[in-house]
């Protein structure tokens, strides 16, 4: 992982330069907010960023959440993440904004602060790997609880949020599988890792409400894309068990893209293999995001 230039602070710099300093308040207590973001070849050769705008509409949002007042603009930070992909001379890439409280104090309350930011561009072939996609995953439910909605912010990208995240993968992935998938306090599916869950069961697609999730702009646009197609879809509480007896299961999210899940906690899903309608929404999704369709042109923001 690395690039010519990251940009810091106002200014693109070398990759090797772009250093904090260890008394950095949010590198001890998480306080940051982030945006994963994926720029596509097109089929036509040119480069086109999926979903620029609504990327950036969250990265503020994730920001006034934490009470982050970001020293740029909106459309600074847009025209920068074109930038950091154009500097670095790549076709295809994902990007990474971060703004975080730069070293002050380290008393849990500051203050006075900087809000720093960054924007990190590199090539990230796909986040579970090539296979993933193409053969589906297994997964394990967790034995770690997505927050509690009163603790944890769920609608904001937080950085310090990502440990209960990480634990979660670590246990799945310990015990031989390739991705958690969370319950909520109440026991509902709530997401896996750093994806959502989307589970198709007699026709009817069904995928987590907005409670203890976060807002995935994959899953906005698989909504969407899968209305279109004919599918109902309904945003729905649903259980364990209930996933264990779908027809179809699989993950939507900038780095995961829509990954199939073939099994969950041992148990197949429908034939144990990714399924007919996954298949079809992964294709549409791969053609929308390389501008082969018109109709959702404005979905990409090109370079
Ligand atoms: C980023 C993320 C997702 C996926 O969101 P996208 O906007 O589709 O990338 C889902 N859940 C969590 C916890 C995430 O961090």
């Amino acid at each position: 992982m690395k690039a010519d230039k990251i940009w810091m602070d106002g200014k693109f710099i070398d990759w090797d330069d772009a250093n904090v300093h260890v008394c950095t308040h949010t590198l001890h207590y998480g306080v940051g907010v982030f945006e994963g973001i994926r720029c596509y070849e097109c089929h036509d050769g040119k480069s086109a960023i999926f979903m620029l705008n609504k990327h950036i509409d969250r990265l503020f949002d994730s920001a006034h959440i934490v009470q982050l007042d970001i020293p740029y603009s909106k459309r600074e930070v847009i025209d920068l993440c074109k930038e950091i992909v154009k500097v670095n001379n790549f076709k295809e890439c994902y990007i990474r904004p971060i703004v975080f409280m730069g070293h002050n104090e380290l008393g849990l309350y500051v203050k006075e602060f900087k809000v720093r930011v960054a924007i990190i561009s590199w090539v990230w072939g796909a986040y579970l790997g090539d296979e993933a996609l193409k053969n589906g995953i297994r997964a394990k439910i967790s034995s770690f609880t997505r927050h509690n909605v009163n603790a944890g912010m769920s609608k904001g990208k937080i950085s310090g949020q990502y440990v209960n995240s990480i634990l979660a993968k670590k246990e799945a992935v310990a015990a031989g599988f390739d991705e958690a998938i969370l319950l909520d306090t109440e026991g509902y599916v709530s997401e896996a890792s750093g994806e959502n869950i989307f589970m198709l069961r007699n026709n009817i697609i069904k995928t987590t409400p907005l409670t203890s999730i976060l807002q995935g702009v994959t899953r906005d646009a698989v909504i969407k894309l899968s209305r279109d197609m004919g599918y109902e879809v309904k945003e729905e509480r649903f259980t364990r068990d209930e996933l264990y007896i779908a027809d179809e299961v699989f993950f939507t999210g900038t780095a995961a893209e829509v990954t199939p899940v073939c099994e969950i906690d041992g148990r197949k899903i429908g034939e144990g293999r990714p399924g007919s309608v996954t298949l079809s929404i992964q294709k549409k999704f791969f053609e929308v995001a390389r501008g082969m369709h018109k109709e959702y042109s404005d979905w990409l923001t090109y370079l």
